[in-house]
């Protein structure tokens, strides 16, 4: 008789445990003005980018106050902020909109904040990336690309999509190894051919995602994430790897989107 008994408790305790869960269960915000008629057929909102930053800031627990509280500047935040020994924290959640961007501009993307994933990184700009650093926004850029389907070429600088007004993650980033391990849009190994006659560098960068209403701009922000210097002039090697991103993406019909 003991074991029924037993088992009617379980019983009545599972079905309370399941009825206080339907209880607490979060509704999806709906409009009141409105009959809501569920369809299955939807997906979250998705982000299309993945931007990286420069904290600027000496240490990792200065970098999480700033991106946590209201500062004089104004409000800052970012989706994850990775430490110099590799340690990764999430601020914001993935399904909301960060205030890392700005005023920014990326291909077709007016309102980066609202379609990208925002990576900080504890770095004052004027050192080197740290290698258990490295390590984990790898791993993170991984993870966030797959879940996400976030195209793994899709990974930018705050200057690319700010060129007027940023220079982060800057000259120490290391956008070539990122490269190497699959990250970011890069040109081909080896010596690339001369673009032909009338090639237009500037269409080019405007292919890429660069905003181009400021040139002079545009060239800078290129030449940090592509040449790890800040020119203002184009030079013949930039002519080279400019034609061949633009083959690149003309090729896999990524031009416009990227
Ligand atoms: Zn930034």
């Amino acid at each position: 008789m003991r074991k029924p008994r037993i088992l009617l408790r379980a019983l009545v305790i599972t079905s309370a445990v399941l009825l206080a869960g339907c209880a607490i269960a979060p509704q999806p915000p709906r409009n009141p003005l409105a009959i809501w008629v569920p369809s299955p057929n939807h997906n979250a909102r998705q982000p299309t980018l993945i931007v990286l930053h420069f904290t600027g800031e000496q240490s990792v627990q200065r970098a999480l106050d700033v991106l946590r509280s209201r500062n004089s500047a104004g409000p800052v935040s970012a989706h994850y902020l990775i430490g110099r020994d590799g340690v990764i924290y999430q601020l914001v959640p993935e399904t909301a909109r960060a205030w890392h961007a700005g005023v920014s501009q990326w291909g077709n993307s007016e309102d980066v904040n609202s379609d990208s994933i925002g990576i900080e990184l504890d770095n004052d700009g004027e050192e080197p990336f740290a290698q258990p650093q490295m390590d984990s926004l790898l791993r993170l850029l991984a993870n966030i690309t797959t879940r996400l389907d976030i195209p793994r070429t899709h990974v930018l600088g705050h200057s690319d999509v700010a060129p007027t007004r940023k220079d982060d993650p800057g000259l120490w980033f290391p956008w070539s190894e990122l490269a190497a391990r699959g990250f970011g849009l890069w040109y081909d190994a080896g010596p690339l051919p001369d673009p032909p006659p009338g090639f237009d560098p500037i269409a080019a960068l405007r292919l890429i995602g660069y905003d181009v209403s400021d040139p002079v701009a545009a060239i800078v922000a290129f030449h940090r994430h592509y040449r790890a210097m800040a020119a203002p002039q184009l030079d013949a090697g930039d002519l080279r790897i400019l034609w061949n991103l633009q083959g690149k993406l003309l090729a896999t019909g990524q031009a416009g989107d990227n």
